[in-house]
């Protein structure tokens, strides 16, 4: 409950709580609640002032003066108070180019106002058909506006209209006559006008709003004080003020994320146990080191040494491990397994396809081999698979259930009840965003059945380790909320003599295509091997619009690869693979490919993951405008993988296109993802999506990173002195009001 601490002085205003009835604001009729709380959810006093105006630039306006027309300057906002004399209706110009139209064409009412000295002007308005039916011809108005010429005219750019009382002068834009106006989030029902009358007389009526705060804490992140942020988030004196009031709003939500991600977290650890795995010296983890044919990274060490800290104590460890494709994840989480054998327990690594399991398996036996895996006296490691035959999965499950396998991989065939190992302490899931929450609870669940107790009583349940692995960047802003305080090591370098791959954007219809090809040619000559991407298997209605403004289908793989190995590429040898072939057969192309039968490959995104041939040293994406950036970013890490330069040409119409540029100038997946993010709008993420998380109202994750990073911090301090927030009453209300258990329960990622 918000208290309010009655101020002395003069009471001019009705006083209000922000717990009361919205209806209860000077000027707000039932009609005008009832429409609030249907269009905008507002109930109360105090969801009106959470209302917040668009934080976008330039979307705070200076207020501008009344001026007659005959005063005002081009370039200048101005007030012009008159009458409308008309308006006009125009209809958006149906596009040509039939299903290829522009979306949501606009529509446009313009206003003719005849200012008090006889001035004249008109003031467009797009797509706000209400603005002309609720202001008729022979109204008198306001028009705020930025004095523009179009065409030859001068108009009122950017307008903004309210009535005026017949025989007013002046215009009530609310208030003193300082500061600037907040554009808000209206609609046909709610005005913007109404919207911030209201405000203001809620705002003049409520008593200081209290600060849940500590004062030490507003002082060292230098930040306003609640009071005056949410007064000049709506009416901001100037725009330094409004963006210290966005600074302590945004402060706030992400404090109070993280308030109630910790507090939850916390809570799981006290509810189950764990294992202890410090390190043994002369252990298979300390072998695995020492066989290893190359010194660890450093991003490498600091990962095993963050593990090892987490292994060691009783707290189940809950890590997140990212790193770019080849950044190694496979010897940190090997470590990590082999610690586990160390104790005599098992580790099990789950991944999300066959291809993939079987790579980790063969990987896995091939690093452990100087280690005598699977011979007499060494580590025992396993495949389950669902195509393992009936036969030997039941002699591997038969093993596993006595405890006779130390490292288990598999891909979901490992959540079935029959794999049942007794001692398992730690869980190594990749890929992890392809698995659900349900599988990790499931595969963790497994570990919980250790029942061994000294004094004979009933122990808790245990759980193993887990560790979380992607290679799909999640930016770190991200990371920090989406896994609240789960522990993230990043894997940000790569293994030494990688050299980034040049990447290009070239224009389809240029004469550099002509010396793309002669360079495939040229590479394909001197024993390098290319990619050729395409964004689709056949001509197809999915249509591109080319530089000259005709329409043309996207490139597709077999017409791609008829003219390639009938044109420029005639003396190379040029194979094709796409999803539409059989299996069989797009293996043998891809073998192929890999043992240099065929230099060029022509291809769809089916080359995407798995393909591992470090003499390609080429890729060549057609319309690259068609894919995403961590796609396209994927289909990159398909070259670069040997010693020779490696490049990566994106052809596209769209030269200007954002996404391409960001590849051209970024190799490094967490920059991407970050990119990506503002591009896309963090709102559309799969990622946030998924995440459980409520909406957030003002923050911004890629904006405000450094925010997420110091409330992070400050959470952690503020529960460490004080896990219940006992001495902070209305900040532990507030977390709790936005962050239910339930809510929480749908964070947890172990
Ligand atoms: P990830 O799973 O992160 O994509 P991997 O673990 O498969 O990467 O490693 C990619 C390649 O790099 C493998 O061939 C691996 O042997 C090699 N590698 C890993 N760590 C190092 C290192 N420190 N120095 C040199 N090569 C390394
Ligand atoms: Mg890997």
């Amino acid at each position: 409950m918000r208290e309010l601490s009655l101020q002395s002085g003069h009471v001019t205003h009705p006083r209000l709580t922000l717990d009361d009835d919205v209806a209860a604001v000077r000027g707000v009729g039932p009609g005008m609640a009832a429409r609030l709380r249907e269009t905008f959810g507002i109930a109360t006093v105090g969801d009106l002032l959470a209302h917040l105006p668009v934080q976008e630039p330039g979307k705070y306006r200076e207020r501008a003066a009344v001026k007659p027309l005959a005063e005002a300057k081009v370039g200048e906002a101005v007030t012009v108070v008159g009458e409308i004399a008309d308006w006009q209706e125009i209809r958006p110009r149906q596009g040509h180019g039939g299903k290829h139209r522009r979306a949501s064409p606009r529509t446009v009412h313009k206003a003719a106002i005849v200012d008090d000295a006889g001035g004249r002007i008109t003031a467009p308005f797009f797509n706000q058909p209400w603005v002309a039916k609720r202001n008729p011809a022979g109204c008198r108005v306001a028009v705020t506006g930025r004095l523009e010429r179009y065409r030859g005219e001068l108009q009122l750019g950017s307008a903004r209209l309210t009535q005026v009382p017949p025989g007013e002068t002046t215009v009530e834009t609310g208030g003193d006559e300082q500061g600037l106006v907040p554009t808000y989030p209206a609609s046909a029902d709610v005005p913007a006008e109404q919207l911030t009358k209201m405000v203001r007389a809620a705002l003049e009526a409520v008593p200081a709003v209290p600060d849940p705060l500590p004062e030490t804490l507003l002082a060292r992140r230098g930040l306003v004080d609640r009071d005056t942020a949410v007064r000049h988030i709506h009416f901001p004196p100037d725009h330094e003020a409004a963006h210290h009031a966005r600074q302590r709003l945004v402060y706030d939500e992400l404090l109070t994320l993280q308030l109630g991600v910790q507090q939850r977290r916390t809570e799981r650890e006290l509810e189950a146990a764990g294992m202890a795995h410090p390190p043994v010296t002369d252990g298979l983890a300390d072998a695995l080191i020492d066989v290893l044919p190359f010194p660890l990274t450093g991003a490498q060490q600091r990962a095993v040494d963050q593990l090892g800290a987490d292994l060691a104590v009783s707290a189940p460890m809950q890590r997140l491990l990212q790193g770019d494709v080849g950044s190694g994840k496979t010897i940190v989480a090997a470590w990590a397994m082999l610690t586990a054998v160390d104790h005599n327990r098992q580790a099990a690594l789950m991944a999300p396809t066959e291809v993939l399991a079987e790579q980790h398996h063969r990987t896995l036996t091939d690093l452990l081999a100087p280690l005598g895996v699977n011979a007499p006296g060494g580590p025992r490691v396993e495949l389950i698979t669902r195509s393992l035959p009936a036969r030997a999965l039941r002699r591997v499950l038969a093993e596993v259930a006595a405890g006779d396998v130390d490292v288990l991989i598999g891909t979901h065939a490992l959540l079935q009840d029959r794999v049942d190992p007794p001692h398992l302490g730690v869980v190594v899931i990749d890929e992890q965003h392809r698995f659900g929450v349900e599988h990790r609870a499931t595969l963790r669940a497994k570990g919980s059945r250790v029942v061994a107790s000294d004094d004979g009583e009933a122990a808790p349940p245990r759980q193993p380790d887990v560790l979380v692995m992607t290679a799909t960047p999640i930016p770190r802003s991200l990371a920090l909320t989406w896994y609240g305080d789960l522990d993230v090591t990043t894997l940000d370098e790569l293994p030494p003599g990688r050299q980034g791959v040049k990447t290009v954007v070239i224009p389809s219809h240029s004469p550099r295509r002509a010396r793309l090809e002669a360079f495939v040619r040229q590479q394909a000559d001197a024993g390098q091997r290319a990619f050729v991407v395409c964004p689709t298997v056949d001509e197809s209605d999915v249509l591109t619009v080319d530089e000259g403004g005709v329409e043309r289908s996207v490139a597709s793989a077999r017409a791609t690869y008829e003219r390639l190995a009938h044109g420029p590429l005639v003396d190379v040898d040029v194979g094709l693979a796409h999803g539409r072939l059989p299996a069989a057969e797009r293996e043998s192309v891809m073998d192929a490919f890999r043992r240099g039968e065929i230099q060029v490959l022509v291809a769809t995104t089916v080359i995407e993951v798995g393909l591992d041939v470090p003499e390609a040293s080429l890729m060549v994406v057609e319309d690259a405008d068609r894919f995403g950036i961590s796609q396209l970013h994927q289909l990159r890490g398909r070259v670069g993988r040997g010693a020779a330069q490696s490049y990566c040409a994106l052809l596209t119409v769209d030269e200007a296109n954002p996404r391409l540029r960001a590849l051209a100038a970024n190799t490094d997946g967490f920059a991407l993802a970050e990119v990506d993010m503002e591009l896309r709008g963090e709102g559309s993420l799969f990622a946030t999506r998924q995440s459980g998380l409520p909406d957030l109202k003002i923050a911004r994750l890629v904006r405000d990173a450094d925010v997420v990073a110091a409330t992070r911090d400050d959470a952690r301090a503020l529960l460490a002195a004080d896990p219940q927030l006992e001495r902070w009453p209305q900040l532990r209300a507030e977390v709790a009001a936005r962050y239910d258990p339930e809510r929480l329960a749908a964070l947890d990622s172990g």
